[in-house]
């Protein structure tokens, strides 16, 4: 049983040498016996890459996830086939989604966090991205906190990723003009051409952000779904309507950077009664199965397209990881580990 181990804790940002690939053994196929509660024994096809694992790297208590432990391996999203289980709800051959380890085989001890995945015409990996923890994001960050009207002006950042893709297409869909910014001119041809953005722009090109965002807002911003923090948030407040909201879904930018970029236009939130409003997907979960039909639905009807990015080999799993922080990611970052 291979696994991807974290090495120790660490302050700065994640390299491939702070995991490493270990030769966990030959693993027993069945769930042991005599340990505590039912246990499912998951054999892992597809690991997610998601940028809130950097937390876990770091030895800090005070989150709202523990840290992982140095020594074990990886804890992330995943799809894999029950091999065995001594939880009546599960059984071998399913395929379930969920809580996993960045191995070849998991046992999985919290069963009661695992979902069954119906076998469909949809592919597996999208439920670690379309349909699984990123999307929903996507889907609770626009309907609950953006309040969106159809016709306002929607900017959207880290645009072509896991969360935004979907963030723009449900927002295009409920009849908003659309711009997305992403860090290369290949993922700015895929806001405009594949996802259908009305425009899009790459911000490292821009010497100018504030100017920038005028260009493409003349009249204004109502909706920020925020992912990036920093200067952009900063230039966006300079160029929000007023009543508008800002999600802030995620700030990547500001992970774990020893000295944070300061925000010198917050009172921008005052003048124009701004509403921004932090949240974290995982507050809604009364709100999945919604989500899946809904998305689902949109997807079946080709209303909603996806684009990920798959490495192939769980020893792929630390540079597919470490690149979401640079952007080498285009698209939903997944590791395949096996295909069966
Ligand atoms: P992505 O698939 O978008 O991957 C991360 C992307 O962020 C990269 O591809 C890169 O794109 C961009 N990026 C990386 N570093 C920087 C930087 N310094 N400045 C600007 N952009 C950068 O990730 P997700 O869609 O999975 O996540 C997007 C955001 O949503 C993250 O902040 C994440 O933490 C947050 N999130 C929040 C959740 C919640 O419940 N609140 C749940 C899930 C995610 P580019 O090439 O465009 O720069």
């Amino acid at each position: 049983n291979r696994k991807v181990v974290l090495r120790g804790y660490i302050d700065r940002a994640p390299r491939e040498e702070d995991m490493e690939l270990v030769d966990g053994g030959a693993v027993e196929l069945r769930v042991p016996e005599g340990g505590g509660g039912p246990a499912v024994l998951v054999k892992n096809l597809y690991l997610s890459c998601d940028p809130y694992m950097r937390g876990r790297m770091r030895d800090f208590r005070n989150s709202y996830i523990p840290p992982f432990k140095p020594g074990s391996p990886i804890e992330g999203f995943g799809v894999g086939r029950v091999v065995d289980s001594t939880h009546p709800g599960f059984s071998a051959g399913d395929v379930v989604s969920g809580m996993t380890g960045w191995e070849d085989y998991s046992l999985i001890t919290k069963p009661e966090q695992l979902r069954k995945i119906q076998q469909s015409d949809i592919p597996l990996s999208y439920h670690l991205g379309l349909l699984g923890m990123p999307g929903f994001t996507a889907y609770v960050g626009f309907y609950e906190i953006c309040s969106p009207k159809k016709g306002e002006f929607v900017f959207v950042s880290a645009a072509s990723g896991a969360v935004g893709q979907i963030v723009g297409q449900l927002a295009k869909l409920h009849g908003c003009y659309v711009v997305g910014s992403a860090g290369t001119d290949q993922k700015v041809e895929l806001l405009k051409e594949k996802f259908g953005f009305d425009a899009a722009f790459n911000y490292k090109e821009e010497p100018d952000l504030t100017a920038a965002l005028k260009r493409h807002f003349p009249e204004g911003i109502d909706i920020y779904f925020e992912n990036v923090g920093g200067p952009m948030l900063d230039a966006v407040l300079l160029n929000m309507r007023v009543h508008g909201r800002i999600a802030v879904c995620g700030m990547v930018s500001q992970h774990g950077v020893t000295a944070p970029a300061g925000i010198h236009n917050l009172f921008s939130l005052i003048s124009k009664r701004i509403e921004m409003k932090g949240f974290i997907q995982s507050d809604y979960v009364h709100l999945f199965p919604q989500f899946v039909d809904d998305i689902t639905r949109h997807y079946r009807d080709g209303k909603i397209v996806y684009v990920e990015d798959m490495s192939v080999g769980l020893e792929s799993g630390p540079a597919s990881f470490v690149g979401l922080f640079s952007g080498k990611n285009v698209g939903k970052q997944v590791v395949c580990v096996s295909r069966d």
